[in-house]
């Protein structure tokens, strides 16, 4: 370790929006246990090689200059983070760091892919909840969609989530039209089954073959309009910067979001930043501009050094992803070396 703890910073990494970061995803690997068709191709990708990616004591020093930057909650990521050998001293060590406010919040996006014999220990090391995706119910389907026959192993990963102590447990369905918007209804009801949260996320352009049809992405309104076919929703107030849009369910308690990054886009509450397992700092999913904090750890820099560059890149960030922008390009790197 290197460098002098940096003093805490009241004001926060403030964009030139006004816009307060207070929430890190970062991605563990590039690897997954899945190859999800809107993610990535059947054979996979070269991955990143082992000596780039950061290391626990690299992630824990990254965390802990954030924290002091304003940072309160730490979001795991991958690929597929399960699969990371670090994972769970990982958390413990983040769940360990003070941030502004108390502990540094710890939550983790995984497929849920051999999430049963990981909980008692994820729950041990200070996790404190869980997104579990899941397209769709259907095991042809799923076989379709991720190229995997794994459909049980999710639906254990679930079933043990739901038996944890780790809450709120949320779901997380890419709805895409004609593949698996006819399980809307079914997935909400499937996920009150099962104490957790379901959301519906809009299709986006982050695919690794840079095939993203506009066409194929199942807009904020119809996922709504088929869910109240079924379901009286209430909308509920003050998202802040979550991504979810929320509403309350049949009069509650269950409830149901909606994250609509391209045809409802809420970049203006963002306040979220993402560090690749390769350490690279990204300001937005879209961004095309990566800092590179890898290399600066590695060259001795101070704490200093490492919070001017991520005050750097919460300066250049831009007001929003720019999909609808006629010059809109797509970020080189893919979904699964960027994580959720
Ligand atoms: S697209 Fe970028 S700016 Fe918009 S909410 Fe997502 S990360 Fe934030």
């Amino acid at each position: 370790m290197t460098g002098s703890q940096t003093a805490a910073n009241p004001a926060g990494l403030v964009d030139g929006f006004g816009r307060v970061h207070r929430d890190l995803r970062i991605s563990l690997t590039d690897k997954c246990s899945l190859r999800c068709t809107y993610c990535m191709p059947e054979a996979g990708v070269p991955w990143l090689a082992k000596q780039s990616l950061l290391t626990p004591d690299e992630i824990e020093r990254l965390v802990r200059v954030a924290a002091g930057e304003g940072v309160e909650t730490v979001r795991l990521t991958g690929g597929e983070p399960l699969i990371s050998p670090n994972l769970i001293e990982i958390v413990r060590r983040v769940a360990a760091i003070e941030g502004p406010s108390g502990p540094i919040g710890v939550a983790m996006t995984t497929n849920g892919i051999r999430l049963p014999e990981f909980i008692p220990g994820l729950e041990e090391a200070g996790l404190n909840r869980l997104n579990i995706s899941i397209d769709t119910l259907d095991p042809d389907r799923f076989r379709e969609l991720t190229r995997r026959d794994r459909l049980i192993d999710v639906l254990a990963g679930i079933e043990a989530a739901r038996r944890s102590t780790l809450r709120p447990l949320k779901l997380n369905a890419v709805v895409m039209r004609g593949v698996n918007d006819d399980e809307i209804v079914d997935l909400v009801e499937f996920a009150i089954e099962h104490d957790a949260e379901m959301r519906f996320i809009e299709h986006m352009p982050l695919d690794i073959g840079h095939t993203w049809d506009r066409g194929e992405m199942v807009p904020r309104e119809e996922i709504l309009a088929a869910l109240r076919k079924r379901f009286r929703l209430e909308p509920l107030p003050d998202r802040g910067g979550a991504p979810a849009e929320l509403f309350e369910i049949d009069g509650g308690p269950a409830k149901v979001g909606v994250i609509a990054s391209v045809s409802a886009p809420f970049c203006g509450s963002c306040d979220r930043l993402r560090l690749t397992a390769d350490g690279q700092l990204r300001n937005c999913l879209f961004a095309r501009e990566e800092l590179d904090l890898r290399t600066a750890l590695r060259g001795g820099a101070s704490d200093e050094a490492i919070r001017d560059i991520f005050r750097a890149s919460v300066s250049s960030k831009r007001a929003g992803h720019g999909i609808d922008d006629p010059g809109f390009v797509q970020p080189e790197r893919g979904m699964n070396a960027i994580g959720g």
